[in-house]
């Protein structure tokens, strides 16, 4: 039989902390013969899985068609990093005009709340902390903007602080940083786990959830979309798409697919470490990033292990290549766990649009898509779980808390692979502009 995933997207779950730590993956069975549903979601991701779980809330019969198994993709190999808010330095105002960006701002500020609500309603076991989330600034100028932006927040009545260059040394256990935001709402999990809760919560409100099962084309019949998977097929009154990075698994997402820029993420993750190396480190359950355009994240995992992530290869083969980026930077942030052993490395891939919004689209009358989490997507996406399962059910696109846009094509998405590499280069000598101008 065909596999339609390649080897190297195996691995990059297989290879990873969160497969070997995971809670056990539920029973998806694969689509056989034909069914009829309401709604069809396709993937089964954190976006795909809380959108059904919230249709199915709703009285609404839905099918999940995944690939692979729930978690497959992004959604069970990221940081686990519950990140509250869209990027900075997002022009919404001049975009989506002053109402619709207070509202937009005020619904991402929130997200984390839906990630913890979810754990707690449906009894999740994801080793869910919620000690908070630094972004920690890698220059004086970038401090100084997120002084401004903890007052911008701490105004719109969010739970934040700013934190000086010795504070964020004393939360991160590093010296390098000038300061930092602290959103105490968020925290971090294990992602896997979140998402196979996820999977079992939605199965237990009434969503079927087919593992193996690509959706290999998906076309209107009289009225109604049909989508074929090797095993069977599916008549269903709408479709969601919630592939992400994952798009271009098969030809079903081509609508959506050019929409987002894939990239790849790599992750390290060290053996558990002593207590007296935990002592110097961030608590269990904070998340740590920074201002960098070339970003890396950080954290510690439920059995001690300080976990690192980076940018990497952009061909997503798992070699020490892929992995160098991430081990210079534990080196030059951690240079105390430099030589500390590492136990597993991992990557996934994310989807980045290129004004760092995320995208809710409909390519089609009844073909829904939401995608484009800019590598923050685990809040965002469990939150949205809910706006889509309203949008579908009626609820008209001017009243979602985001957006509906048009599903257009990044220009020459052709050339995404090199364009990505010489924007990864304009970002590094803006980083390092910024930082040498201390
Ligand atoms: C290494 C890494 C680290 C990250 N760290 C963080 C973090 O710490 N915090 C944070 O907020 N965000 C993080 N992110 C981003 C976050 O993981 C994603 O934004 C989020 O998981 C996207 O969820 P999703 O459901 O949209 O897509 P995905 O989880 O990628 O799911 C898409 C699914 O679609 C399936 N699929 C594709 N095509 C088909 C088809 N034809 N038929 C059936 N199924 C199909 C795939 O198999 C896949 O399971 C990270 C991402 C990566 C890769």
């Amino acid at each position: 039989m065909t596999d339609y995933i390649s080897t190297l997207d195996r691995q990059g779950l297989a290879q990873s902390l969160w497969a070997a730590t995971a809670v056990a993956a539920p029973d998806c069975p694969p689509l056989e013969g034909h069914v009829s549903t309401d709604i069809a979601v396709i993937g089964a991701g954190f976006a795909g899985l809380s959108t059904a779980l919230h249709l199915a809330e709703k009285g609404v019969s839905v099918t999940v068609l995944e690939a692979a198994e729930p978690g497959f993709g992004a959604s069970g190999r990221n940081g686990g990093q519950v990140i509250n808010g869209l990027k900075d330095g997002l022009d919404l105002v001049g975009k989506f005009g002053a109402a619709k960006a207070e509202q937009m701002q005020a619904f991402a500020a929130r997200t984390a709340d839906t990630v913890f609500d979810l754990v707690q309603r449906h009894g999740i076991d994801c080793d869910a902390g919620r000690s908070g989330w630094i972004q920690a600034a890698h220059s004086n100028r970038n401090a100084q903007d997120l002084l401004r932006k903890v007052e911008e927040r701490a105004a719109q009545g969010a739970n934040v602080t700013y934190l000086n260059g010795e504070e964020t040394a004393e939360a991160t256990g590093c010296d390098w940083y000038r300061g930092a935001f602290l959103d105490r709402e968020c925290g971090t999990l294990q992602p896997l786990s979140y998402a196979r809760g996820l999977a079992v919560a939605a199965q237990k409100a009434g969503a079927t959830v087919h593992g193996q099962s690509p959706v290999l084309s998906l076309a209107r019949v009289d009225g109604k979309w049909r989508v074929e998977t090797p095993g069977g097929s599916v008549t269903a009154d709408k479709i969601v798409l919630c592939t992400n990075g994952y798009s271009s698994l098969t030809d079903a997402a081509k609508s959506v697919e050019r929409v987002v820029l894939p990239f790849f993420s790599y992750q390290i993750a060290t053996a558990p470490l002593s207590d007296n190396l935990l002592k110097t480190l961030p608590a269990q359950g904070l998340g740590v990033s920074e201002t960098r355009r070339v970003l890396s994240y950080s954290r510690i995992d439920a059995q001690g292990r300080f976990l690192m992530g980076a940018r990497g290869r952009m061909d997503g083969e798992l070699d020490e290549s892929g992995f160098s980026f991430a081990r210079r930077r534990l080196q030059e942030l951690f240079p105390r766990l430099a030589s500390q052993a590492i136990e597993f490395g991992w990557n996934g891939r994310v989807a980045i649009t290129l004004d760092h919004l995320p995208r809710l689209v409909e390519p089609a009358p009844g073909l829904h898509a939401a995608l484009g989490w800019n590598g923050r997507g685990v809040a965002m996406t469990s939150a949205m779980g809910p706006v889509m399962a309203d949008w579908l059910t009626g609820t008209r696109a001017e009243e979602l808390p985001m957006p509906v846009t048009k599903a257009k094509p990044i220009p020459f998405h052709s050339l995404r692979v090199p364009a990505s590499r010489a924007m990864a280069y304009w970002y590094k000598l803006q980083d390092e502009r910024e930082r040498a101008a201390d």
